[in-house]
């Protein structure tokens, strides 16, 4: 069966290593380089990192190891959380061209080869200027938020929001942990992010419906507990879209994966673990690709749904509402909290809910978790 994968980002290649048995693989990747520019904060959970190990030398990418997070209100109010697991702090650049040269050990990969056009399973490409198409059993989609194949072929497409981030001079509260800024005032419907690499240069950025330029600005500039630890050097700016709610990725004996299918959690925009579990279902259930999608569904559409419910609240709450969640937040035992599962946060619900005195939030809350929309 000869199968073609448009994309070689992590979403494509980690395919390919998982079908290697079962096709014949060709890749078909428009860039030179994936993975540069690098749109990406490298933030991945403990177990995320240690099944990368099964494909490549992971730990040449690690760059940090995390605790946990300060979860840091609009006014500076933060609250310090450790989940289940600690994660790590990768440099994309390195895992995804680690990724390519192992899926180059079993696939034909075709660099600097754009998919311009798709009918049925016939794919036209451009590459060096010159144009030709080829018929494959079957098409997968891992080429990103802005799919062609998925455009070409009719799916439906995700929400897109845009992440903007900084490689910059930092001093981190602690080495060892991320630090989340919400409120409406440094984003529309996200958060911004401080990732350190060090005591004193950090990934710092703003994840938002639009205009994160102008947010990730504001954080730096303005923030109470951002601006005074910034430093004057900029070494990296980085953008990219962030693909928001999975869309049905199955159609005939087309595939989207990854980015491409907003495989991403709702409620952080980390999107490698998810790709990860997609990657695996799928090289085990091909080329049955209905079972793959049922699959996928059974084992995380739940995961997808709670986190969706928990991205809705940062659409509704307000300063003072952030201010009262992260003093709660200080009493409430999140170590049995996996930040790849959202669905382990539910039990904390009852005991927050509880908490809350105030009735607005309250219905906030109930809005964001038990209306449907
Ligand atoms: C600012 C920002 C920060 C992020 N931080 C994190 C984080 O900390 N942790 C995390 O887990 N995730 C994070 N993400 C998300 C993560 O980067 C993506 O989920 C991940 O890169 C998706 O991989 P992918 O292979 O699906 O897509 P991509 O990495 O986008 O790869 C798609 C590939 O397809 C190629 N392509 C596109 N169109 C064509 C075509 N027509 N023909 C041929 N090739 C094509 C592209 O050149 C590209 O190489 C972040 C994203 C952004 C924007």
């Amino acid at each position: 069966m000869k199968v073609a994968i448009v994309g070689a980002g992590p979403a494509g290649t980690l395919t390919s290593l998982n079908l290697s048995e079962k096709a014949e693989i060709v890749i078909f990747e428009a860039k030179q380089s994936p993975g540069f520019p690098v749109k990406c904060g490298g933030l991945i959970s403990e177990d995320c990192f240690k099944e990368l190990k099964k494909y490549c030398k992971v730990e040449r990418s690690l760059i940090n190891k995390i605790r946990g997070a300060f979860f840091i209100s609009p006014s500076g109010k933060y609250a310090e959380v450790a989940g289940k697991t600690g994660s790590a702090v990768i440099e994309r650049k390195i895992l995804d061209s680690m990724l390519l040269k192992e899926a180059g050990k079993i696939a034909d990969i075709r660099m600097k080869s754009r998919v311009f056009e798709i009918s049925e399973n016939t794919i036209k490409i451009v590459s060096q200027k010159e144009k030709y198409s080829e018929a494959f059993d079957a098409v997968i989609g891992a080429d990103g938020a802005e799919s062609i194949v998925a455009k070409e072929l009719g799916f439906e497409r995700p929400e897109i929001f845009s992440g903007k981030q900084y490689l910059m001079e930092f001093e981190a509260i602690q080495k060892d942990m991320v630090e989340l800024y919400f409120g409406k005032r440094y984003s529309d419907g996200f958060f911004g992010y401080a990732i350190p690499l060090s005591e004193d240069v950090a990934r710092v950025g703003v994840v938002s419906r639009e205009n994160p330029s102008q947010y990730l600005e504001r954080l730096i500039d303005e923030h109470p507990s951002v601006s005074e630890r910034i430093g004057r050097s900029v070494f990296e700016v980085n953008s990219g879209a962030i693909p928001i709610g999975l869309i049905n990725f199955v159609m005939g004996n087309a595939v989207l994966i990854g980015d491409a299918a907003g495989m991403v959690k709702p409620y952080t925009g980390g999107g490698i673990y998810y790709l990860l579990k997609a990657a695996e279902m799928l090289g085990e259930f091909f080329p049955d690709l209905r079972k793959f999608r049922q699959t996928y569904m059974s084992r995380l559409s739940r995961e997808y749904t709670v986190g969706e419910r928990i991205r809705r609240l940062y659409d509704i709450l307000d300063t003072k509402d952030y201010d009262t969640l992260v003093e709660i937040a200080r009493e409430i035992d999140f170590s049995e909290v996996h930040m790849d599962r959202p669905s382990t946060a539910l039990s904390a619900l009852p005991k927050i809910f509880k908490m809350v005195k105030n009735v607005s939030l309250a219905s906030k809350m109930v809005r964001a978790f038990f209306q449907f929309q």
